[in-house]
C-alpha cells in the first residue's frame, strides 16, 4: 500500500502509478478527501517498498499481508475513501443502510402466472427485491435445471418475466448466473448478479460479472472458510467494483449419519465478516436449513449476528414447486418472520464496532 503525502500532485500520483505497472502490478487508486492511497493489485512481494517510499509525493509504503486488502475496513480507514461499512444501493434499496432488506421469490422460475403470484405475496408481506433462478445449479443432470437451460428463447422469456414482475410490483431483481456464457444477457435483465456457493471459487466468472459494473450478490461456498471468501471477493473489487453484497448460507454440516439440516448456518461468520471488512453481508437461511420450519429461527439468528438482510426462498404452494419445495415458505410465513426480524434489527443496531 502506497499512501500519499496530502500535498501530493496528480503528476506524483501517476509517477508512481507508472512505477507499480512496471513492477507487473496494478494500482487501485483511491482519493479520499485528504489523502490519495495506491493499492497494489498483484504479487507485492516483487514491490522495493524502499524505493517506492522516496518517490516525491509518497508519504509511507509497505506491504500489507492481508490477501484481501482493498475490501478491508482498515484500507478504508487508511484511504478515507470508503466508510468502514459499505452501503450498496440497488435502485431505492440500500443493504447496510439503516433497516434491513428482504430479499424474496421462488428457488425457480417456473412459469409467469407462478412468478407474479410469488412476486405479489411477497410484495404484501413486505419484501424489498425478487429472487428467481432461471439458470439452477443442480447436482443432478436429471433434474429440473431452470427455464434458462431451455434454450436463449426460453431463457430470454424468463428473464423477462422476473424483469416485469419486478417492475409491476416495485422490487429490484435478482437471479444467479451459472456461467461466463450467460453474463451480457443476464446483466441486460436483472439489478444485481448472484454468483451462488458452487461458482465461488471461479475466479473467471467472478471478474467476467464483476466488470459488468452491477451489484453482485457474493455466496460464500459451503466448504470455503472466511478468508478464502473474502479472499475471491478481493477479485471483484480488484475490478474496481465495490458493489458486492457477502451472503452466508451454510457450510457443511458435521458428523455422521442422519443430518438435521442440508447445510449448518454459520452464525460466527457474520460478525467475524463485519469486523473484516465494509462490504455488507446477508444471510440465506433457506439454503442453510434445507427445511420450511427452521427458517423462522435462522432468520432471526442472521439478523441478530449482525446480518444486514435475507435472501429467503417462497413459494406460493411449496408441496408443488419443481425445485427445494422442502424449504420454500408461504407469502404469509415470510410476513411473519419479517415482522420478528425488524424488532431484532432493532434491538441489535446499537451494536458497538
Ligand atoms: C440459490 O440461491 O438458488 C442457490 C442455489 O443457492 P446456493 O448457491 O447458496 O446453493
Ligand atoms: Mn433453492
Amino acid at each position: 500500500m502506497i499512501i500519499m503525502n496530502s500535498d501530493a500532485t496528480e503528476e506524483e500520483v501517476s509517477t508512481v502509478v507508472q512505477e507499480v505497472r512496471k513492477y507487473g502490478l496494478r494500482a487501485d487508486v483511491s482519493r479520499g478527501e485528504y489523502r490519495t492511497v495506491i493499492g497494489l493489485v498483484g504479487d507485492e512481494s516483487k514491490i522495493p517498498f524502499s524505493h517506492f517510499a522516496v518517490l516525491p509525493g509518497v508519504k509511507e509504503a509497505f506491504m500489507v499481508e492481508t490477501p484481501y486488502k482493498l475490501i478491508s475496513r482498515e484500507y478504508a480507514r487508511v484511504s478515507e475513501t470508503e466508510n468502514e461499512h459499505r452501503v450498496v444501493k440497488v435502485g431505492d434499496v440500500a443493504f447496510g443502510g439503516e433497516e434491513p432488506v428482504f430479499i424474496a421469490g421462488p428457488c425457480a422460475v417456473e412459469s409467469r402466472d407462478q412468478l407474479f403470484r410469488i412476486a405479489e405475496g411477497v410484495k404484501k408481506a413486505g419484501a424489498h427485491m425478487l429472487r428467481g433462478g432461471i439458470f439452477k445449479p443442480r447436482t443432478s443432470v436429471h433434474s429440473f435445471q431452470g427455464l434458462g437451460s431451455n434454450g436463449a428463447e426460453g431463457a430470454m422469456e424468463a428473464l423477462g418475466w422476473l424483469r416485469e414482475a419486478g417492475d409491476i410490483f416495485g422490487m429490484p431483481v435478482v437471479t444467479e448466473i451459472r456461467g461466463e456464457a450467460h453474463v451480457d444477457l443476464i446483466a441486460d435483465y436483472v439489478d444485481v448478479i448472484q454468483i451462488g456457493a458452487r461458482n465461488m471459487y471461479d475466479q473467471d466468472l467472478i471478474t467476467t460479472v464483476a466488470r459488468k459494473h452491477k451489484p453482485i450478490l457474493y455466496k460464500r461456498h459451503f466448504g470455503a472458510g472466511i478468508e478464502e471468501f473474502l479472499s475471491f471477493a478481493e477479485y471483484m473489487v480488484a475490478e474496481e467494483n465495490r458493489d458486492i453484497i457477502l451472503c452466508e448460507r451454510g457450510v457443511l454440516p458435521l458428523g455422521k449419519g442422519k443430518s438435521y439440516s442440508r447445510y449448518t448456518l454459520d452464525v460466527t461468520a457474520v460478525p467475524a465478516i463485519r469486523k473484516e471488512t465494509y462490504l455488507p453481508i446477508i444471510v440465506d437461511p433457506s439454503h442453510a436449513a434445507g427445511r420450511r420450519d427452521l427458517i423462522f429461527d435462522l432468520s432471526c439468528a442472521g439478523i441478530a449476528a449482525g446480518a444486514c438482510g435475507l435472501i429467503i426462498e417462497v413459494h406460493h404452494n411449496p408441496v408443488e414447486a419443481l425445485v427445494d419445495g422442502q424449504q420454500q415458505i408461504t407469502p404469509d410465513e415470510l410476513g411473519e418472520v419479517i415482522v420478528a426480524c425488524r424488532k431484532v434489527h432493532e434491538a441489535v443496531k446499537h451494536r458497538k464496532e
